[in-house]
C-alpha cells in the first residue's frame, strides 16, 4: 500500500553530505526527512582520511572536540618516495597550526556519531532502506520522491528535495542534470595489510617502476594501499593472473609480504575509478544537488568527504533562508553552487595536475615523476598545492542557529 508524508526538506542519501545538511537543518528547526537506501551506515574503504578543513568545518558547528573523542587515529605527516629514497616530505603542522593533522575514521563511526548527534532533535527523520526511485514534479517544479521501502511504497512530498545521493546520483539523473565536465584519469585499486610496528603516523606515496602507490595508515592497526593505474588497466592485470600480480606486490614493500602471499584471487581489491565531474547547474526549481553528486573530487588529497560536507553547509544556509522567505527557485537555491563552484573548479584542477603525474599511463611520463615530485618539493610548490587543498581558506561563516554547542 502507498503512503505519503510531507516535510519541508527531503534530502536523498544519508552519507556525510545528507547527515550534516540534515542535522544543520533539524538544529535550526527545520523539519528533515533522511531518506537512505541502505540498511545501516556500514561501507568500507570509502571517505576515512578526515582533513583538516573537515575538522575546520566541525569547529565552527561546535563538533571538533566530539568528532575528534571517536576511535580514530592521526597522520601528521606525509613522504614521497621513487623506490627507497625519499623524495620530498612534509608535515601537516606547517599547514595548519591549530589542527596539525588528518584523523582517520571509518566512515560507519563517523556517520553513526553524527546520527547519534541528531536523532534526538524532534525535527529529524531518517529512514534506512529506503531507495528514491521517482521525482514528484508539479510543472517544472520537483516537490518530492517516490521511495521503495521494505513496507511497500512512499511518497514523500517537500518543499526542497536534495540530492545528497553520491557519485552515482539517481536524483541527478531522474531530473535531467547535465554535466559540464567529467574526466577520468584513472583507477585506485585499494587493499589493506597489516601495518608494522615502526610505521608511525605518516602516509607515503610511492613511485616505482611498477605502478606507483598511495600508502595511509589505517585505524585501528593497518595500512590502506591504493594502487595507481592508468583507466582499463585493471582488467588488463586481472587477465594476467593472480600469480603475475602477486609477483608485483611481492617486489613493491615488505609490508605487503603475507597478504601477497595468502593472495588467490582479486576478491581483497576494490576498484575506486578516479574521477571529477562537475554538474553544470546544481539547482531547478524546488530541487539541488549537493556533494559527490554534484561535485566529485578524485581521491588525490582525499578530500572528498570535506568537500562535501562544506557544500552541505553552504546548502543549509541557503535552503533555511529559502524557506524563510518562501522561494525555492533554482536562482535561490542555486545560491549554493555560486558560493561552492569556485573552491571545487580550483580543487578540481590542482587534482588533475596530479593525476597527470600519479595515472601516468606512458613510461616517459613516469620516468620524469620522481624528477617533478623532487623539483616541486624543493621549490615548496607540492606544499602550497596541499595547504590549498587541505584547508578551508577562510570560515564557511556557519549561523550560530546551526551550531550544536550554542
Ligand atoms: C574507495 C573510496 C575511498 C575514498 N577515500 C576517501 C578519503 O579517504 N577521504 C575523503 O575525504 N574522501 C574519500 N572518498 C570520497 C568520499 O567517500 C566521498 O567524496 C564522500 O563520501 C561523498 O559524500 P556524499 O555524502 O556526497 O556521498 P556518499 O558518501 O556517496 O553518500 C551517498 C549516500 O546516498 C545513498 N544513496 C544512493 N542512491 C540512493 C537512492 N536512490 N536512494 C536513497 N539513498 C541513496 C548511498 O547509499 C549513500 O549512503 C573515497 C571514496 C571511495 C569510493
Amino acid at each position: 500500500m502507498s503512503r505519503t508524508v510531507e516535510t519541508d526538506v527531503c534530502i536523498i542519501g544519508g552519507g556525510p553530505a545528507g547527515l550534516i545538511l540534515g542535522m544543520m537543518l533539524a538544529k535550526a528547526g527545520v523539519r528533515v526527512s533522511v531518506l537512505e537506501s541502505q540498511h545501516d551506515f556500514h561501507r568500507e574503504y570509502r571517505g576515512e582520511v578526515l582533513q583538516p578543513r573537515f575538522l575546520q568545518l566541525m569547529e565552527e558547528l561546535g563538533l571538533r572536540s566530539y568528532i575528534e573523542s571517536l576511535p580514530s587515529s592521526k597522520v601528521r605527516s606525509g613522504a614521497f618516495y621513487y623506490k627507497e629514497k625519499r623524495l620530498a616530505e612534509f608535515q601537516f603542522d606547517r599547514f595548519s597550526e591549530e589542527i596539525p593533522y588528518a584523523l582517520w575514521v571509518p566512515q560507519p563511526i563517523l556517520l553513526g556519531a553524527l546520527y547519534e548527534k541528531t536523532r534526538e532533535l524532534p525535527s529529524f527523520d531518517l529512514l534506512f532502506q529506503a531507495s528514491v526511485t521517482g521525482l514528484l514534479q508539479e510543472e517544472e517544479r520537483v516537490c518530492g520522491v517516490r521511495v521503495d521501502t521494505p513496507d511497500g511504497e512512499l511518497t514523500v512530498r517537500a518543499k526542497v528535495t536534495v540530492g545528497a545521493d553520491g557519485r552515482f546520483s539517481a536524483v541527478r539523473r531522474l531530473g535531467g542534470f547535465e554535466m559540464e565536465y567529467e574526466n577520468h584519469s584513472g583507477d585506485l585499486i585499494w587493499f589493506s595489510v597489516p601495518q608494522p610496528a615502526d610505521w608511525g603516523e605518516g602516509l607515503r606515496i610511492k613511485l616505482t617502476d611498477g605502478h606507483p602507490m598511495i600508502i595511509l595508515p589505517k585505524y585501528p592497526d593497518l595500512l590502506q594501499v591504493g594502487l595507481a593505474v592508468p583507466p582499463g588497466e585493471w582488467r588488463a592485470i586481472k587477465s594476467r593472473g593472480v600469480d603475475a600480480f602477486r609477483r608485483e606486490l611481492l617486489g613493491a614493500h615488505p609490508a605487503f609480504q603475507s597478504f601477497a602471499e595468502e593472495l588467490h584471487d582479486f576478491k581483497p581489491f576494490v576498484l575506486l575509478q578516479a574521477k571529477t565531474f562537475f554538474v553544470r547547474e546544481w539547482a531547478r526549481d524546488g530541487c539541488l544537488l549537493i556533494g559527490d553528486a554534484a561535485h566529485c573530487a578524485s581521491p588525490i588529497g582525499a578530500v572528498g568527504v570535506s568537500l562535501s560536507a562544506a557544500t552541505a553547509a553552504a546548502a543549509a544556509d541557503v535552503i533555511y533562508g529559502a524557506l524563510q522567505d518562501g522561494d525555492v527557485s533554482a536562482a535561490r537555491l542555486g545560491l549554493v553552487q555560486e558560493r561552492r563552484s569556485g573552491e571545487m573548479r580550483s580543487v578540481h584542477r590542482i587534482q588533475e595536475r596530479g593525476a597527470k603525474v600519479l595515472f601516468a599511463s606512458t613510461s616517459f611520463v613516469r620516468s620524469l615523476a620522481p624528477v617533478i615530485i623532487s623539483l616541486g618539493g624543493r621549490l615548496n610548490l607540492v606544499s602550497r598545492l596541499q595547504r590549498r587543498i587541505l584547508l578551508q581558506p577562510e570560515p564557511l561563516g556557519v549561523h550560530p542557529r546551526f551550531r550544536f554547542d550554542a
